[in-house]
């Protein structure tokens, strides 16, 4: 579970490696909570915090113990191996005091988009079962007792988090607690009222996946008839935002081979953001296709991802790449 290796030992005084989800981060999943979430950080396996959890009683002097056992470990140059090659671990004087500031609610239990890329729609009989518990009563113990800060993010993902029956309070509570740094994965079907605030307030960003610019396209993708409520909802997501949160409304692209992979759907999609007014274009690779073809992607591939780079730059709109694709890109430069 842990890896020594020496290149993780810190020569600085009082510094070690760690990242902010070793230090104060937890994940509510559907059957455990976890240091960190590891989606596509690592291969290895994720950092537990406890196994089989479907919303017992917490203990928070257990939690801060098991953190307090990794940064024992992390100190002595023994890494755990889900985080021996992920980006957020950094060598760096930590603080080692007890509280949570980032927090992950990833319930994989319902969702109303079946996109052909998710691996949990593979599985309908796991997934779409009810709401295993709620983490709102967690997340009001933990404020209450002062283990919950804000300066963080607290982010949802994980099936389609605006149908959980809680999502409307747990968003509207950090609101009204002075939280920020709300962050939401959605497909875009159902409008969240306390999403649009936070947007508003500047403090909540909301990215969906729309990964088509046509309704035909869509529906090949999402497999529910669903183009024209999606681009609705993002729509009302923008009109909430002001020259400063503007960035705040994020429409991705996860291009699938031989399926979304044109130019001319491509353009349709960043056309359709623009006069939505949404500012950020996200661009990912379906993760298995690009799993199974590291090393021999098209060149055609790549060219898209170039022309949305370069769209963004003449739209003056922000343009991000998740990992796989910054790494994608890096070694086609490194090539030249
Ligand atoms: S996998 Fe990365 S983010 Fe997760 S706990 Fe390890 S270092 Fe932190
Ligand atoms: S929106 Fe997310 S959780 Fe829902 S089917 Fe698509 S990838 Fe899966």
């Amino acid at each position: 579970m842990f890896i020594f290796d020496e290149k993780f030992v810190s020569k600085k005084e009082g510094h070690y490696y760690s990242c902010p989800w070793i230090e104060h981060g937890l994940v509510f999943f559907e059957y455990k909570l976890a240091m960190c979430c590891n989606c596509g950080h690592s291969n290895s396996a994720q950092p537990l915090v406890r196994n089989n959890f479907t919303g017992q009683k917490i203990e928070w002097e257990r939690i801060f113990k098991v953190k307090e056992m990794y940064r024992r470990f992390h100190k002595k140059g023994k890494i755990h191996k889900g985080c021996i090659s992920c980006p957020y671990l950094q060598e760096a004087k930590w603080d080692e005091s007890k509280y949570i500031d980032n927090l992950y609610i990833s319930h994989w239990t319902q969702c109303n988009s079946k996109c052909i890329y998710c691996y949990a729609t593979q599985k309908p009989d796991e997934f779409e079962v009810h709401q295993m518990y709620h983490v709102f009563p967690f997340i009001k113990d933990m404020f209450e007792k002062g283990i919950l800060r804000p300066g963080g993010q607290i982010a949802f993902g994980g099936g389609e988090p605006t149908l959980l029956d809680e999502f409307e309070d747990i968003v509207t509570y950090l609101l009204d607690n002075f939280f920020w740094g709300i962050r939401v994965h959605s497909s875009g079907i159902k409008y969240s009222p306390a999403l649009a605030r936070a947007i508003e307030e500047i403090r909540g960003y909301v990215v969906v996946s729309v990964d088509s610019g046509s309704p035909e396209v869509f529906e090949k993708v999402k497999r529910v008839p669903a183009y024209d409520k999606v681009r609705e909802t993002i729509r009302k997501y923008a009109l909430k935002t002001n020259f400063i949160g503007r960035y705040l409304v994020g429409a991705k692209y996860i291009i699938i081979p031989g399926i979304n992979d044109t130019i001319e759907e491509i353009e349709k999609w960043l056309k359709a953001n623009y006069d939505a007014g949404i500012y950020t274009t996200v661009i990912d690779i379906e993760e298995s296709w690009y799993l199974t073809n590291r090393g021999k992607v098209p060149k055609y591939i790549i060219d898209l991802i170039k022309y949305v780079e370069k769209r963004s730059k003449q739209l003056n709109t922000n343009f991000e790449l998740y990992e796989r694709v910054q790494n994608l890109l890096n070694d086609v430069n490194m090539k030249k």
